[in-house]
């Protein structure tokens, strides 16, 4: 396993769409494994592949629950409304107001390649929009509400 360089804001990777994953290689798995020591050892609480320069539709989410693998997620449904704060590992130090569901349903593969459904609330809903966004070569920036702020703190 391997920390990779995250790609930040203005690389031409974070505003490609990317391709659906058909199969679970070695190569996917290495990426997922090192995907997820990326996102650790930057305090994130989600990381997509394009972070990382890989176009792929994998990414890995923690919200303090212990990782989420969602390999070719897809929304398939959304409700009500929450209005935060966010950030992005591309972005440091930075943070916006982004408007976003309060609950999601979704569909995706683990790292087995076994179907699942995910139901979210909250940060888990806004992880998820979050990353299913970096897929479509969408970041966070392009829908904040009121520009971007500097973090005034590094939380531990
Ligand atoms: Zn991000």
């Amino acid at each position: 396993m391997a920390v990779r360089n995250i790609r930040q804001l203005g690389d031409g990777m974070l505003k490609k769409k990317c391709r659906e994953i058909k199969e679970i290689t070695p190569r996917i798995r290495e990426l997922i494994e090192d995907m997820k020591e990326t996102m650790y050892e930057a305090n994130g609480v989600g990381l997509a592949a394009p972070q990382v320069g890989v176009l792929k539709r994998v990414v890995v989410i923690d919200i303090g629950e212990g990782p989420l693998v969602l390999v070719n997620p897809r929304l398939l449904q959304s409700s009500g409304e929450q209005t935060g704060e966010e950030g992005c590992l591309s972005v440091p130090g930075k943070y916006g107001i982004v408007t976003r569901p309060m609950h999601v349903k979704i569909e995706a593969w683990n790292e087995e390649m076994e179907y699942m459904v995910v139901e979210g609330d909250e940060l888990l809903a806004r992880a998820i929009c979050h990353e299913i966004d970096h897929l479509e070569g969408q970041m966070y920036v392009e829908k904040v509400e009121d520009g971007l702020h500097d973090v005034e703190y590094e939380e531990e």
